[in-house]
C-alpha cells in the first residue's frame, strides 16, 4: 500500500494554483527583458544534451552522453497550460519566468536552432545522436514553429542519420497538423497523456487547475497519429503514480499497444515549485511491477488479461511461467528508461532523460544498463510478487 493509506487517488491531490499578480501575467517580466529568446529560432535544450553538444560544461553521473537531443520551444510568454506535476506549467509566472524553469528535474538552456544544427552537421556521422526530439507546448504558435524547427533541422540532417520524433500537444492540434509534421519529415509521433485516467487527467491538467486540456482529444490526435504514421509510429507517455490503480495504468498500456503504439513511462516525482511537489514519489515496489508488465505487453507478447492483480489493483501474477520472467528481470532492459527507440534495438530507448524522474541515489528509470548493483536492488524492490 502507498504510504498514503488506502484512498491515494484522493490523496494525490494538487494544490491550487496560486492567482498570478497582473504585471507578471502573460511572460510580461520576461518580455521587458533585453534577450528575449523564442522559437523558432531558439529552442530550449535538456542540460545533458547541452552537455552531449558540447554546448555546456559538466558530466552526468554515471552516464557518457545521452543518445537523444531533446528541443523543447520556448516563449517568454511560456506554456499557456496548468498541469499540476510540470514545472513548466502556467502558475510559475508568480515567481519564475519561463525560460528559468526546472523541467523533469533539470535546467533547459535556452540556444539558437542554427548552433544546434550546425553543431550536429559538423559531427556527422560521428553524431553520439541517435535520434532528435522537438517537444511542443501549449502555445498559440507552437504548430507553425514545431514545423519551422523540423524544417531547419531536415533540410541539414538526413532522417536516417538522426530520426526525428514530435512530442506533441494535442489541445492546440488538429489532424492536418499531424499530417503536416509526417510530410514534413518526422518519424515517429507521441502523445504525452500522462493521466492514466479521465478522472486523474481532469483533476491534473484539466478543468481542476484551469488547464485547457480534455481527454477525449488527446485520444482523438492519437488516433489521427496512428492512422498517418502508422504502427510501431506513435508513442503515449504515462506518468505512473498520480493516484491510478496498477491495473488502470496497464490498461491503459494494453490499449496503446492495440492501436500499434508503445507506451513511455514516467516515475511520478514530486517536481519542485509544481503544484504536486507536496507529494510523494511514486513508492518503487508500485513503479517496478508497471514498469515490468508495460515491459511485457509492449515487447514479450503477453497481454493484461493474462495478469492477476489484487483488490487494489496492484499486479499479483505477470501472466508468464516464473522462468522466463527471471530471464527477462536479469536481462534489465525492462527498467530502462522507455521512449522512441534508438539504433540498437527496438525495446531500447534512445531517449535515456538521465535522472528525469528520480534521484540518482533512486534511480527510477535507468538511463544506461542497470549493473548487477542495480539488478539485485530491482530484484528487491519486486520481492512482494517475485519473491
Ligand atoms: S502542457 Fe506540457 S509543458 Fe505545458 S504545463 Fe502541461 S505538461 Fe507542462
Amino acid at each position: 500500500m502507498n504510504c498514503l493509506g488506502p484512498d491515494v487517488a484522493a490523496a494525490m491531490r494538487p494544490r491550487s494554483p496560486v492567482s498570478v499578480p497582473a504585471e507578471a501575467r502573460n511572460g510580461a517580466r520576461a518580455k521587458r527583458g533585453d534577450a528575449v529568446r523564442r522559437s523558432p529560432e531558439h529552442v530550449q535544450i535538456s542540460t545533458a544534451a547541452a552537455i552531449t553538444l558540447g554546448l555546456a560544461p559538466g558530466r552526468m553521473h554515471r552516464c557518457s552522453c545521452t543518445r537523444c537531443l531533446n528541443l523543447l520551444l520556448t516563449y517568454p510568454e511560456g506554456c499557456r497550460a496548468n498541469c499540476a506535476y510540470c514545472g513548466l506549467a502556467r502558475h510559475r509566472e508568480a515567481e519564475r519566468d519561463y525560460a528559468d524553469r526546472n523541467f523533469i528535474r533539470v535546467d533547459w538552456p535556452a540556444l539558437p536552432v542554427e548552433q544546434i544544427v550546425e553543431t550536429v552537421v559538423a559531427q556527422g556521422p560521428a553524431t553520439p545522436f541517435e535520434r532528435m526530439c522537438i517537444s511542443m507546448i501549449t502555445h498559440p504558435r507552437s504548430d507553425a514553429d514545431t514545423l519551422s524547427v523540423l524544417k531547419a533541422w531536415t533540410d541539414r540532417i538526413a532522417p536516417d542519420l538522426v530520426p526525428v520524433s514530435i512530442l506533441s500537444n494535442p489541445t492546440t492540434m488538429t489532424r492536418a497538423d499531424v499530417a503536416a509534421l509526417r510530410n514534413g519529415g518526422a518519424e515517429i509521433f507521441t502523445v504525452a497523456l500522462d493521466a492514466c485516467t479521465p478522472a486523474i487527467f481532469e483533476r491534473t491538467r484539466g478543468r481542476g487547475v484551469g488547464s485547457p486540456h480534455r481527454w477525449t482529444k488527446y485520444w482523438a490526435i492519437f488516433e489521427d497519429a496512428r492512422d498517418i504514421f502508422g504502427p510501431e509510429k506513435i508513442g503515449m507517455h504515462l506518468i505512473v503514480g498520480m493516484g491510478e490503480s496498477e491495473r488502470e495504468c496497464l490498461d491503459v498500456v494494453q490499449a496503446v499497444k492495440d492501436r500499434g503504439g508503445h507506451s513511455h513511462m514516467f516515475c511520478f516525482f514530486p517536481e519542485q515549485g509544481s503544484l504536486m511537489d507536496h507529494l510523494p514519489a511514486t513508492p518503487r515496489g508500485q513503479w517496478r511491477r508497471v514498469q515490468l508488465a508495460r515491459y511485457l505487453i509492449d515487447y514479450m507478447g503477453v497481454r493484461v488479461a493474462q495478469m492477476r492483480f489484487d483488490e487494489a489493483g496492484r499486479v499479483r501474477d505477470f501472466g508468464l511461467p516464473r522462468a522466463e520472467l527471471d530471464a527477462i528481470v536479469a536481462a534489465g532492459i525492462a527498467f530502462r528508461t522507455s521512449g522512441c527507440p534508438g539504433k540498437s534495438r527496438a525495446d531500447v530507448s534512445a531517449c535515456d532523460r538521465p535522472y528525469g524522474d528520480s534521484p540518482p541515489s533512486d534511480i527510477a528509470s535507468y538511463p544506461f544498463p542497470p549493473t548487477q548493483r542495480d539488478r539485485a536492488r530491482i530484484r528487491r524492490q519486486l520481492a512482494t510478487v517475485l519473491p
